[in-house]
């Protein structure tokens, strides 16, 4: 595979900005330097003006994982600068959650601050950086973060000094009204610092994209690409037309309008599927907000005391959210993360494991086995990256089998073949390669 590992470094997406350690590492086995600096916010993230007391607990599946203990499916090293053992103790909590929720065999390095912000900041948090890795079916140009670049890669990605960077920087609040409980129980007055611990370290993971303004106080146009590159969630991003988010020039005051119509959808397949077959809505207001337009999924869409709500731009006193939702974890997905225990697909639909299918990568063709002799019908669809759809069929599978051919024409990249029972209206999404 070929491998470019140019550095882009991040030095932090939310509001706590470390202009001084902007410095580009670049090294590679093809020599490319290209320098890429990233310098806006992508999250600030504020307390609302509201109270909502509520709470979304952490689900079963995860804190049965957490009561077993050491069975986690990622590892996070956390370096903890600041905190008092009250606030560790809630970090660590929201940590053990993602541990659960996501695969990677390379640890996640976290370097996590606490200290005095400004005032009504709660925190923030992002990728250290951002690493070019060719993935099969994702344009070249797509910059995945730090974390994610390195569990794709099965490796550490150590930068230029060939040593392990952080994946994640994070900062929060020692002055802000936090409640520090883990137990969701928060109280009308506070805010949960668990889930606001949960929601950083999940733009840390991944949930960003490169989306912003020219000017945050007065924009003339919406820039998307940074240095030509875009970031994996980019690849996702649509308008309800659907036209992609990178087909607009850039930049331009036609992408300004897009990142400003309350018109922006998430296509990512396994996305969907888990928002029941509706794309997404991601928080695209009519004025840009740095720090929470366009890197959020929607606050309408979704409210406070929803399941989907972690990640929407705004927290409320009282309100606790201890569940990375179906919908993010979907995304997660979509952009290459797995999910703890298999693909969370599996939690409500048919075992992905009664579902076999090769060969993989394919040629010209695949076979779809069960583990039952069925004769059902199903309805197969194959979906690229950008969740349009490159083949739909219904067949009858015989004793338990089901062949897709004539695929010659397909162009080498990554799918999504989705398998629906047409009778049970069970279904599954598996990842499939092109050779
Ligand atoms: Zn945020």
């Amino acid at each position: 595979m070929r491998k470019i590992t140019t550095i882009l470094n991040f030095a932090f997406t939310c509001s706590l900005v470390f202009f001084s350690s902007f410095a580009v590492v670049a090294q590679s086995e093809t020599d490319d330097n290209t320098t890429i600096r990233i310098d806006w916010d992508v999250c600030k993230y504020y307390p609302s003006a509201e109270t909502h007391v509520s709470k979304i607990n952490v689900p079963e599946y995860i804190l049965q994982k957490m009561a077993r203990g050491g069975s986690n499916c990622s590892t996070f090293i956390v370096n903890y600068n600041g905190f008092t053992p009250e606030a560790e103790a809630a970090f660590q909590f929201a940590v053990d959650i993602w541990s659960n929720a996501l695969e990677s065999v390379v640890p996640i390095r976290v370097e996590a601050n606490f200290g005095p912000l400004d005032p009504g900041v709660l925190g923030g948090a992002g990728p250290a950086g951002f690493r070019l890795i060719s993935v099969p079916g994702v344009p070249s140009n797509t910059a995945f973060p730090l974390a994610l670049a390195e569990k794709l890669e099965a490796s550490e990605l150590p930068d230029a000094s060939e040593t392990f960077s952080n994946d994640i920087n994070a900062t929060f609040s020692s002055t802000a009204n936090f409640y520090f409980g883990i137990d969701g129980n928060t109280p009308s007055n506070q805010i949960d610092f668990v889930s606001v611990v949960l929601h950083e370290l999940g733009h840390g993971l991944g949930i960003l994209g490169f989306g912003r303004v020219d000017d945050p106080d007065m924009p003339t146009e919406g820039v998307l690409r940074n240095n030509g590159f875009v970031n994996v969630w980019d690849n996702f991003i649509e308008n309800g037309t659907p036209e992609a988010i990178t087909s607009f020039a850039d930049p331009s005051a036609v992408l300004l309008t897009e990142l400003t119509g309350n018109n922006l959808f998430s296509n990512g397949p396994i996305t969907t599927l888990q928002n029941n077959g509706i794309k997404p809505s991601t928080y695209a207001p009519a004025v840009f907000r740095q720090g929470s337009s366009y890197s959020h999924w929607d606050e309408a869409t979704y409210p406070p005391g929803n399941a989907n709500s972690l990640m929407t731009p705004f927290i409320s006193r009282g309100e606790a959210i201890h569940d990375p939702g179906l919908v993010t974890l979907g995304f997660m997905e979509d952009m290459g993360w797995s999910i703890c225990g298999g693909s969370l697909l599996s939690v409500n639909d048919f075992n992905l494991n009664t579902v076999n299918i090769s060969p993989n990568p394919f040629d010209t063709s695949f076979t779809i086995e069960f583990n039952s002799n069925t004769t059902d019908v199903f309805n197969v669809s194959l979906v690229d990256i950008n969740g349009r759809v490159i083949l739909n069929t219904t067949k009858s599978a015989i004793n338990g089998k089901l062949s897709i051919s004539n695929l010659e024409h397909l162009k080498p990249a990554l799918y999504f073949v989705r398998i629906s029972n047409t009778i049970t209206g069970h279904t599954v999404i598996k990842k499939l390669v092109k050779e």
